[in-house]
């Protein structure tokens, strides 16, 4: 479960929009909430979700964390609340989970009060199963919520868009990440290396110390190996056998960020003008300045396209290695 009692610094803005439904009496039976992954959306459902369901005496965060409620909520087992994601190993929500739930939520409140179910992504429904949400939508019981949450928000039914309140969720500031970091613990350095393989986005890295440090230090190696491979050092297949031997979605992660950092950097270099990146990437990739000559800024977007595509086939493809071996031979000839 999310620890609800952590506060993120960057949703000022998101409580203000929530603390006006409720002083104006009129709070939404559907909230969409959009932006990248790793912006703290889910944590603030929980959060949202917590507050609401909450039976104790009020205070500051709406949240006692010691009610029956809250105990409840905190153990994963609050007989109003779901949460519903793709099954695992799927990348889909089925019709029949949005029936199963919307009944098992909506239908009966155990507590007199809220019943919330939240979908995560909610642009993992099929088109059936958003239909089937629609109708709930149509004619929300009272005291119903549904929190949607996406960093797709293109991919959903307008009819869905159109029906729910929308929350954006924007990117912190670095200062504030890396404030927002250290107090999770981390180190200065950790959290700047953290936020620039986050792409900016906190939460995005998910771990204890210990695997975020393994993450760090893995990220290193890929670097070390990419840069020779970019000098001419080191052969791409090679390379490539290399980075077969990550976890896939972490690798692709880096390599979405390298490829960011590269054509960022470029593009400065080009305009001459400071962009305001979220990022320093130069903790993550020492030495990108002197790489980024070697690279045209169209063959750089092109490779990005490339990275991306492979992230999108990535979970049902069988033949990774062969992928990432045509990208670094791509990478490796366009240099
Ligand atoms: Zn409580």
């Amino acid at each position: 479960m999310i620890n609800t009692s952590k506060t993120i610094n960057w949703h000022t803005s998101q409580w203000q929009q929530i603390a006006q439904f409720l002083e104006q009496d009129r709070f939404p039976h559907a909230l969409l909430f959009e932006g990248i992954k790793g912006i703290g959306k889910r944590h603030f459902a929980f959060q949202l979700a917590q507050m609401l369901l909450c039976q104790g005496e009020p205070t500051d965060s709406g949240i006692c964390q010691t009610c029956s409620s809250c105990e409840w909520f905190l153990s994963g087992s609050h007989p109003d609340f779901v949460m519903l994601e793709p099954a695992e190993g799927k990348k889909l929500i089925s019709v029949d989970a949005i029936r199963q739930n919307s009944q098992k939520v909506f239908k009966t409140s155990h507590q007199n009060g809220y019943k919330i179910l939240i979908i995560e992504p909610a642009d993992a429904m099929t088109v059936e199963a958003a239909n089937s949400l629609l109708k709930t939508l149509e004619e929300p019981p009272e005291q119903t919520l549904l929190i949607l949450l996406t960093d797709k928000p293109a991919r959903l039914l307008p009819t869905i868009r159109s029906r729910a309140s929308r929350l954006k969720f924007t990117l912190p500031m670095a200062e504030q990440a890396l404030t927002w970091l250290q107090g999770q613990g981390h180190d200065a350095s950790t959290a700047k290396r953290m936020l620039a393989l986050s792409l900016g986005a906190p939460l995005r890295l998910q771990g204890d110390a210990e695997e975020i440090s393994q993450i760090l230090l893995e990220s290193q190696q890929w670097w070390k190996d990419w840069r020779a491979m970019l000098s001419r050092q080191m052969n791409p297949v090679v390379v490539a056998k290399q980075c077969a031997k990550a976890e896939p979605g972490l690798f692709l992660n880096w390599l979405e960020t390298l490829f960011r950092a590269l054509i960022e950097t470029s593009a400065q270099a080009e305009s001459n003008e400071k962009l305001p990146s979220a990022a320093n990437y130069e903790v993550l990739f020492p030495g990108l300045n002197q790489v980024i000559q070697q690279f045209s800024l169209p063959s750089l977007f092109r490779m990005r396209d490339n990275v991306v595509e492979l992230s999108q086939r990535q979970q049902s493809s069988l033949n990774w290695g062969l992928q990432l071996e045509a990208l670094a031979c791509d990478c490796y000839s366009s240099t």
